[in-house]
């Protein structure tokens, strides 16, 4: 735990890229020290600049409302961010930016260990699957060295796009599945093989 609390101040003081000048507060992230379960999204936005949290907005809300749908609350998991610093005006964040942040979230993912990884969006999709369409991968669990991770579509996609908000709910029931399979049934390496949904 200490650790981490270390690393969150290392990025409370990050003068790495251009968002250092704009932000009010950087969001390391939050949760449990051990969690089975990362939550990765893209970048703070305006409500999570002004309390130094991840996802205290209305995609937060959300988000809170998918995880109790499965029985579980933030203090359960981990939520962090590609991007530790709100981008202006909520604008996305640039290649420069999500390299500099990069390392951040490699210790975290080296500190927390999750068993599962979900990925909120296609930036943070992108760090595991680059090149990838969201549209044909969400929902899809692969196994990266020793973690699984799922890509999910942002619950912001979901306020934004009504239709959305049946898929999210639906991508999120197969967690409780992974963390159940993880200790069962290893995951295939290749994330196109259709085999593996047969799992679930
Ligand atoms: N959207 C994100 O991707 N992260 C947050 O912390 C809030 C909104």
């Amino acid at each position: 735990m200490s650790d981490l609390l270390a690393l969150c101040d290392e990025i409370a003081a990050c003068q790495r890229c251009d968002l250092a000048k704009g932000r009010l507060k950087t969001v390391p992230g939050e949760g449990a020290a051990r969690p089975d379960i990362l939550f990765i999204g893209e970048a703070p936005g305006w409500h999570e600049n002004q309390q130094g949290r991840p996802f205290v907005g209305p995609a937060g809300h959300l988000l809170d409302e998918l995880l109790a749908s499965i029985g579980l609350q933030r203090r359960d998991v981990y939520i962090a961010n590609v991007v530790k610093c709100r981008p202006p005006n909520n604008r996305d964040p640039l290649p420069v930016e999500i390299d500099s942040c990069a390392p951040f979230l490699d210790r975290q993912i080296a500190l927390l260990q999750p068993k599962l990884i979900v990925t909120l969006g296609r930036f943070s999709m992108a760090t595991f699957f680059p090149g990838e369409s969201i549209g044909k991968i969400h929902g899809r669990p692969a196994r990266k060295g020793d973690i699984v991770v799922l890509p999910m579509y942002h619950p912001a996609a979901a306020l934004h796009q009504p239709s959305l908000r049946k898929v999210i709910e639906e991508d999120m029931k197969v967690i409780p599945r992974i963390l159940a399979s993880i200790v069962s049934a290893p995951l295939p390496e290749l994330h196109n093989d259709p085999t593996q949904l047969s799992l679930f």
